[in-house]
């Protein structure tokens, strides 16, 4: 397959679908890891076509959800000092804090705007050389290598008005804490391809040795993720937990040693709090001492977060996949995606967002 139109062709994606039904003997617990593959799942109506043979549940694999609310706090209280620009993705402005959201922040006065990268923020630090600039930087390794060279740029430019409001965290361990939850039923999972196109995916050796359940590599067009699922249920079905990459076309094993570089260079490895954990072993990435200076943290004397309660919204059980969206007594009638109690009602990438819109019994679509 050659064209974007192959991975979503609905002949295919028939015959696909019956070949893994025609291998499944019982019901498999699969959990995909990452929320882009989520809202594929449901938009394409794979989830719902396989409902009936396969229990499929929803990681903790988008980057807005698990942001704790105390993150969103430091980037609302930072928004109210009169000297600061605060930037990040327009998602992000949406998720509520204990003091609300940023967009709620702006409306109040505060100086917050959407830019479409980290380097946008440098150059209005350039432009703005009065104002201090930060970005409010979240997301997982696929993310962080972009955030590094923002701050990278800045040291080379010699500025001393850009930080970074980081809250960068790791896939894998993620997927380590959800294995040892005392109740996890998960069989198989799909690691996400983009983070393993950064990462490689080598590293899951370990990962499958210790757990005995498959780790597949999974892209995210409509045939990706049903290759994903058939390579999972093969290997579920023949006893053989093993490591396979369906996403060869994009990651390699040993991943992109560039970007890796990037982020050993700005981050290092730290445990972190995380929702639906109190914390995660080595869940996050912090700013390197040295780059102290760059870090919105240190120099605005931030305090280090503990996390609190959700109060009702459940996407800490959402995102372990203890409960599916519709489970959670808000999904559709105090939580909406016009009115979100939680992060993963936000998000493009949101599992209750993704429920919210598709799921629903529909023919597969393209
Ligand atoms: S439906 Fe809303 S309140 Fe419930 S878990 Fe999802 S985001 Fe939280």
């Amino acid at each position: 397959m050659k064209f974007v139109d192959d991975y979503r062709d609905p002949t295919r994606l028939k015959i696909q679908l019956a070949e893994l039904r025609k291998l499944i003997t019982r019901r498999w617990v699969i959990m995909d890891v990452c929320g882009g593959q989520t809202h594929g799942l449901l938009r394409h109506g794979l989830e719902q076509a396989l409902e009936d043979v396969l229990d499929l549940v929803h990681g903790p694999g988008c980057p807005v959800c698990v942001t704790p609310a105390e993150a969103i706090d430091d980037a609302v209280e930072l928004a109210k000092r009169p000297e600061v620009i605060m930037t990040s993705f327009g998602d992000m402005l949406r998720v509520p804090g204990r003091q609300g959201s940023l967009l709620q922040a702006r409306a109040r006065g505060s100086d917050i705007r959407i830019v479409y990268s980290p380097a946008d923020a440098v150059q209005l630090a350039v432009k703005e050389s009065e104002m201090q600039v930060v970005f409010f930087a979240v997301g997982f390794e696929s993310t962080a290598p972009s955030t590094a060279l923002a701050v990278l740029q800045a040291r080379q430019l010699g500025l001393t008005n850009f930080s970074l409001l980081a809250n960068h965290v790791r896939v894998e361990p993620a997927m380590r804490a959800v294995m040892q939850l005392p109740e996890n039923r998960i069989q198989g999972m799909l690691a996400a391809g983009h983070v393993c196109t950064v990462t490689g995916f080598a590293h899951y050796s370990a990962f499958v040795d210790q757990f005995q359940v498959p780790v597949v590599v999974t892209g995210f067009e409509p045939m990706d993720l049903l290759a994903g699922l058939t390579r999972c249920v093969q290997l579920l079905e023949s006893g053989e937990p093993q490591l396979f990459n369906e996403y060869s076309r994009s990651v390699r094993s040993e991943g992109n040693k560039h970007a890796q570089r990037l982020i050993e260079d700005v981050y290092c490895v730290a445990t972190v709090p995380w929702r639906g954990f109190r914390e995660i072993i080595d869940g996050g990435l912090v700013m390197r001492p040295e780059l102290r200076d760059f870090d919105a943290r240190n120099r605005f004397g931030l305090a280090a977060s503990l996390l609190s309660s959700d109060g009702d919204c459940r996407s800490g059980d959402v995102m372990t996949g203890r409960i599916k969206p519709i489970e959670c007594p808000l999904f559709g009638n105090t939580c909406t995606p016009d009115n979100p109690v939680g992060a993963p009602m936000v998000s493009s990438e949101g599992s209750c967002s993704a429920y919210y819109r598709y799921a629903r019994p529909i023919e597969v679509r393209t």
